[in-house]
Parts: structure tokens; sequence; C-alpha cells
């Protein structure tokens, strides 16, 4: 079964649920009404009917019932009315009550539910790994020292004699290298040339020997996203590379619905699901708080009441933690009120969907929520020079990777990986070469580590790597790896070309003993047994001698 087939007949078993439990209240609801007939001295009838009329208004239209969920909003203001009404006119709340008995009629009148057809949750799935890069460069010497650069970044580089040829394989490519020094270069026609049916233009780097403000603006005219002069900083190129490329998001949005109405919460998570959200539900505000730790959501959609708690209540309980002062609070409601809706607001969260929701403002409504509290986010808690997760944020991942390792029984390794004798670096050739080192380290870590690693700046030039899934063997060799690929790079300061080493220590959390302390102050200690053995080397195993 497709995606989709499958998506529509979790929709249609939904619907069924939801049509039965329809039927249920509508009886319910009717019962309330005769008493509200019979005796409409009491208003506490009044008073659960209306909330009853509530919370069929939000959720009847979600699930196609239009117009039961419009005349029940209908009734739920007239009644409200009354109820505010010190005078209230007998004759109105039967009249009401009778409507309300009848409600039952308008079930038969269903509009087709799946009015939004989701597209495959793949769209959104940008691959991180493989980019194919196109260097269109004559100079065969600085050809061959790019393409091994990109090579060992992570890319795979081929190389083209001409444009031409660049725009046949457009389609397999991902960014652009040109050097203006080809003959073929017309700046004007190749935003349009990179540009395949119906998408963005493909990110374009420069490379030029004349560093004035015309060549520099021709760049920009043919769409580039970055100027290089010769002789080419390759680290800063690939930073640049690195950066054109907009999809830095880390892994699917995560959604946290707290609603009562369990149909109604199913249904939001198969929309967002469809989309390829990752959804969690809780039903039981109680557990709020633990759900916000283990699950980490980047948007919360909360329902506005609920049996023994209100939303906007949850939301300030929520607030009352600063981890989550970045996390956005949409409402679910079936509130129309605007004065209402601004009360809630004022308390605490972010935004308002009002029930009944259709599929497409569900998804949008989170959708932009949740890429706007990404970037929030990431600004807040990346590192300005190396765009990676800072000291406390590292950390806080750090606990987290600890938590699921012990959970899961998987283990998590951590490496701790500082650049050796980087203070000559500074001292020989400057702060901002140094910084260029610095990032050249970073992004080299980024390309090779996976998706699921977390990767922080620890301190100047010390780096903190988590890696869930991965024994210390494995760590082990993949670092080791990095470690030759890094040796490899060759940075340039004026006329000098100089090379660089790392040195790391890793420790794991792992079977049998799964340790959730001291695992820093191991991959430390391992370190600094790297750099005393002669530098340039990783370190999983602690010295018997020292220990
Ligand atoms: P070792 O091999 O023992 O690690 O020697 P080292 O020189 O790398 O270590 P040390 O801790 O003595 O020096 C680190 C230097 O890193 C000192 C500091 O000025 C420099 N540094 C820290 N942050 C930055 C930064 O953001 N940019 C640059 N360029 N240098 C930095
Ligand atoms: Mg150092
Ligand atoms: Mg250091």
């Amino acid at each position: 079964m497709s995606n989709k087939d499958q998506l529509s007949s979790q929709l249609a078993e939904l619907e069924n649920r939801f049509r039965e439990r329809l039927r249920v209240e509508l009886a319910e609801m009717a019962n309330v009404a005769k008493q509200a007939q019979s005796d409409n001295s009491d208003p506490s009838s009044q008073l659960v009917l209306r909330d009853q009329l509530h919370k069929l208004a939000g959720s009847a239209g979600t699930f196609g019932y239009n117009t039961l969920g419009t005349a029940c909003r209908d009734l739920e203001v007239q009644l409200q009315q009354q109820l505010d009404n010190p005078s209230a006119d007998e004759a109105i709340i039967r009249r009401l009550a009778a409507q309300v008995i009848q409600l039952d009629t308008l079930l038969i009148d269903k509009a087709d539910t799946l009015r939004h057809a989701p597209s495959a949750s793949e769209e959104h799935a940008i691959a991180n790994t493989d980019r194919h890069i196109a260097l269109v460069v004559e100079e065969e010497e600085l050809a061959q020292q790019m393409s091994q650069t990109l090579t060992s970044f992570g890319y795979q580089v081929s190389q083209f004699a001409e444009l031409p040829e660049v725009f046949k394989s457009l389609s397999s490519l991902d960014a652009v290298i040109v050097d203006t020094s080809i003959s073929e270069w017309k700046a004007q026609e190749l935003t349009e040339k990179l540009r395949t049916p119906g998408s963005e233009p493909l990110p374009l780097l420069v490379i030029s020997s004349d560093d004035c403000f015309n060549s520099r603006l021709e760049a920009v005219r043919a769409g580039a996203r970055g100027f290089f002069t010769k002789p080419v900083d390759l680290p800063s190129l690939e930073s640049r590379l690195e950066r054109s490329f907009t999809n830095y998001q880390a892994g699917p949005f995560r959604v946290l619905i707290i609603d009562d109405d369990t149909e109604l919460a199913a249904r939001y998570a198969l929309i967002l699901t469809s989309e390829g959200m990752l959804v969690e539900s809780e039903f039981d505000p109680e557990l709020l708080l633990e759900k916000m730790h283990a699950f980490g959501p980047d948007v919360v959609l909360m329902d506005i009441n609920m049996p023994d708690f209100s939303g906007p209540e949850l939301a300030q309980v929520i607030r009352l933690n600063d981890d989550w002062l970045r996390v956005p609070i949409i409402y679910l409601s079936a509130e129309t009120n605007a004065e209402r809706q601004m009360s809630a607001l004022l308390k605490a969260g972010d935004d308002f969907i009002t029930k009944p929701i259709s599929d497409s403002a569900l998804l949008t409504t989170v959708y932009a929520r949740a890429q706007r509290a990404r970037m929030v986010s990431d600004a807040l808690s990346r590192d300005s020079l190396t765009g990676l997760l800072k000291h406390a944020d590292i950390k806080d991942q750090l606990d987290i990777e600890i938590g699921r390792a012990q959970r899961s029984k998987q283990p998590v390794s951590i490496a701790m990986i500082d650049i050796d004798h980087f203070k000559s670096v500074n001292d020989q050739y400057g702060h901002p070469v140094g910084d260029n080192v610095i990032r050249a380290l970073s992004n080299l870590l980024r390309q090779r580590l996976r998706k699921i690693d977390r990767l922080g700046r620890y301190g100047g030039e010390e780096f903190l790597a988590v890696l869930p899934n991965c024994s210390i063997e494995d760590a082990q060799q993949i670092l080791d790896e990095i470690r030759t690929a890094f040796v490899a790079l060759k940075f340039s300061a004026d006329e000098h070309s100089f090379t660089c080493s790392f040195s790391a220590g890793i420790s794991v959390c792992a079977a049998p003993d799964w340790p959730d302390e001291g695992l820093l102050d191991q991959a430390d200690k391992r370190l600094y047994q790297a750099k005393k053995a002669g530098r340039n080397q990783v370190c999983s195993e602690s010295d018997k001698a020292a220990s």
C-alpha cells in the first residue's frame, strides 16, 4: 500500500470511530436538552449543554461535518446569550433545546473530509550527504587541489571543461563552482541556465583573478552566492558552499499535541505525520512536563478546554521553565470570541487555530511556526564562527543522548577534539587565519558525521561530538578517518601554506554499566593522553599506568 493509500485508510478508520462517537454524544446532548426543556429554572443543564455544543462545534467540522459544526456553534452562541442575560427567555431556551434534539439529522450531511491530499513526506527530506559539485576551473593545479579538498570534505566532485557541459547535467548537480577565466563565462546567461524547470537556480560560487568591484558585481548578477580571488582559500570556499545549502535543519519537526479529544488528536497527528513531521500526543496533562523533557518538541499544539485544566494554564506551566521559552505554543480551540482568544494569548501561547481546522491550515501554521522556531533557536544556540552548537547546548544534547542510550540500550560515544599547537597558528599567521582553521575543522566534522550525531564548539579550538548508536571502536575509526582528512587539508596564508592536526579522546556510555556521569572527564583525560603521546592521534583507552 502506498503512503497515500495508507493515510486515506487510516483517516477513514478514524472517521468511522468519530461517527460512532458523534451518535453517542448527540444522544447524550439530546437527553440534557430534554432536561433543560422540562426545568429551565435550573441553569446547570444549560451550562452542560453549552459546553457540549462548544466541543462539538470544534471537532465536527474538522471531521467534515461542517453543517453540524456550524449549527452547534450557532446554538452555543445563542445559548450563551441567554445564560448571560439575567431575564432569560424561557421560550427561547426551549426552542434551542428542541434544535439540539434535532441535531442528529445533520449527521447525514458530511463533506468530503480529505480536502487536502498530502504530498509525499519524502519531498521534505533532502539528503545532506553526497552533494554533487561541478567544477569548471581551467588551471590544472587549482582544479586538482579543489577537487581533492572538496572530496575530503565529503562532497562528490566532477570536473567540466566548459559551462555548456554543466548545463546538460544540471539535474544531477547540487552546486556549481566557476572560474571566470574560462572563455564561455557570460554572467547574464548563467542565472537562467543554472535553473532546472520549476526549481531554484543551483548555488553558484565564482572564482576570479580580479579582486575588483566590477567582477564582484558581475558575479552577483550571475546569481553567485560566493566570490573568491586567487589564491583560493579552500576552507573558506567550502564553508561558503556549506552555507549556500539552506537545508540545515536537524531532522523532522517534532510536534506535541495536548488534546483530551483522542480522535481529534489522532487526526491531527496523521495529517502532520503524513508530511514527515514527528508527532506525539499527551492526554494526561500531569505527564506533560515529563513528555516535554523526553520528546523535546519544536511546537506544542494545545487544546483550550480540557476537563481539569485549561490550555492557557498548561501553557503557563510550560513557560515557567526557561528551557521551553523558545517552543511556540499554538492553541487549538473552538473559541471564536476574539477577546477571549486575546486573553488566552496574554497569559501564554503564541497563536490560535480555530476549530474546525482544515488540514492545510493545520499544516501551514505548524510548519511555519516550527520552521521559525528552529531558525530562532538555531541563531541563539549556534556559535557564529562555526555554526555549531555552543557549549551549554551541546552539553544539553549530551545529556539527552545519554538518557536515550540508556533507555534504548544502544551505546553512545563521546569525542573531545582539540586542534594541536593551535596557538602557534595564530602566532605565525594571525587570528583570522586561525579562525579559518577552526571553521575548516567544524565543516569537516559536520560533513563526515551522520545527521543524528550532535556536534558543538566546546571551547576556542575544542569540539565535542556526541555519536548515538555508535560503539567506541566505530567512533575511534570514524575519528581517525576525519583526523587523516584534516591533516591532508592545505591552508594558505599570504605566500605560505601549512597543515594542521588534532588530537581526540573518546569515551562511551555502553553495556554493562551505562554510566551517565564522568564521560566528559574520561574523554578529556584521554584527549590529554593523546596530546602527551605526541598529538595527531585519537585515544579511546585509558592509560593503565596513569589510572
Ligand atoms: P595543544 O596542542 O596542547 O592543544 O596546544 P594549543 O596551542 O592548541 O593549545 P592552547 O590551549 O595553549 O591554545 C589554544 C589557542 O586557541 C589559544 C587561543 O588564543 C586560541 N583561540 C581560542 N579561540 C579562538 C578563536 O576563536 N579564533 C582563533 N583564531 N584562536 C582562538
Ligand atoms: Mg589545542
Ligand atoms: Mg585547547
